[in-house]
């Protein structure tokens, strides 16, 4: 395995009585911080012997109970271990010669708290400090998606000398070591009844669960379409629609990141067809066939959830394949996939919608209709990727 870590860096908006709570939480870091290398120094010189991370942990639960020191309970104690954590760090750094004696800190300098997993809830793209009951605003510059499938490890809350505010998320992820070359080359047709089919046979189903939500949510729009503009009722059902819409999303981006991983660890290469999502859904509504298109009779997904599932099943498997170091070969979507036989190449002229499975007159192979289509998208995709 290896461990990457990923920081997103963002300005945060703390109203003032988060900034007051927040300061306060500076101050104890600061404190604790200061008090700790102040009594490592001292022992060092006197006794000469070295703190460790566990005695300073005692002495901050002993500070705790001190008259004078009880206000640090105010406070979360997770910024506060984690400056003793840090300090530890820094004293290893400095015995290793790799890094100078550690300093004290100044109220003048820049702040920081943080926070790890205990301490902070991130939900719906909102994030609570512990001791805080709001969420704290803060400014996201990358996809929303991106923001609510994160799993953040740590959370850092600064403050800079000008006073600027700002909030890391930090992501540590175990990614798997870049798996040996496979020499595999998987076809993928995407369909509606299914959410693919691969030119190995197995066929990937939209996930119940998410049908059931995007059912949820098509019944809400309409259920909000029917109350009065500006009305309270009007506000609550909207509520709702955005609910329903975040969960619907939150369970596609589940879905598809455990199936474009699972096909990037599988393949060298995948091939799909570079699909037109709107076509491909208008000639599902049977208003305009394309030639080449192989669209299944029945949508069992609500449309617009599908559009964005099939955009966004290839923007994953564009990016994960070229992190992985493997390939995405993309077929045109002209090629009649569904009609050529996979065996002799053989061109039917017409195949309805409704034909899961034919025979091919010149060969005599019988083809499950999303099989056959898979594995001609997998051979033009050898084409397209070259040896
Ligand atoms: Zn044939």
């Amino acid at each position: 395995m290896i461990s990457m870590r990923t920081a997103y860096k963002v300005r945060a908006y703390p109203t003032p009585e988060q900034a007051a709570q927040l300061g306060r939480t500076f101050g104890c870091v600061r404190l604790v911080w200061n008090k700790t290398l102040d009594a490592r120094h001292r022992r060092y010189h006197t006794e000469g012997r070295i703190t460790s991370y566990k005695e300073t942990d005692a002495q901050l639960a002993a500070w705790k109970r001190t008259d004078d020191l009880a206000f640090l309970s105010e406070v979360s104690s997770v910024p506060l271990q984690q400056t003793l954590r840090h300090q530890h760090t820094a004293y290893a750094s400095f015995f290793a010669g790799r890094a100078k004696y550690p300093r004290f800190k100044s109220r003048n300098g820049g702040q920081s708290a943080h926070y790890t997993r205990s301490a902070f809830k991130l939900r719906d793209g909102k994030l609570t400090l512990a001791k805080q009951t709001a969420p704290l605003e803060f400014v996201w510059s990358w996809e929303a998606d991106l923001l609510e499938s994160l799993t953040p490890t740590m959370v850092v809350v600064a403050r800079e000398p000008d006073g600027r505010w700002y909030v890391t998320f930090v992501v540590d992820t175990d990614e798997p070591e870049p798996a040996p070359r496979t020499g595999e080359t998987i076809g993928v047709d995407l369909g509606v009844k299914d959410f693919a089919t691969l030119s190995t046979g197995e066929t990937i189903a939209n996930p119940r669960h998410l049908d059931r939500k995007a059912r949820n949510l098509a019944r809400y729009q309409r259920q909000m379409a029917r109350k009065q503009r500006g009305s309270a009722n009007r506000r609550k059902a909207k509520k709702k629609v955005a609910r329903a819409h975040r969960k619907v999303r939150h369970a596609r981006q589940d879905f598809l990141h455990r199936t474009t991983t699972n096909l990037v660890h599988r393949a060298d290469t995948i091939a799909i067809e570079d699909l037109n999502v709107s076509d491909m859904t208008n000639s599902a509504r049977g208003t305009e066939q394309q030639p080449g298109r192989n669209v299944k009779a029945k949508a069992g997904l609500n449309r617009a959830v599908l559009d964005a599932a099939l955009g966004e099943f290839r923007r994953q498997l564009e990016y994960k394949t070229s992190r992985a170091g493997t390939t995405l070969a993309v077929v045109d979507r002209w090629y009649p996939s569904s009609k050529t036989c996979s065996a002799c190449g053989y061109l039917l002229e017409k195949l309805s919608l409704s034909t899961r499975a034919w025979t091919c007159p010149d060969c005599g192979t019988r083809h499950d209709r999303d099989h056959n289509a898979a594995k001609n998208i997998l051979a033009a995709g050898r084409a397209v990727a070259g040896p």
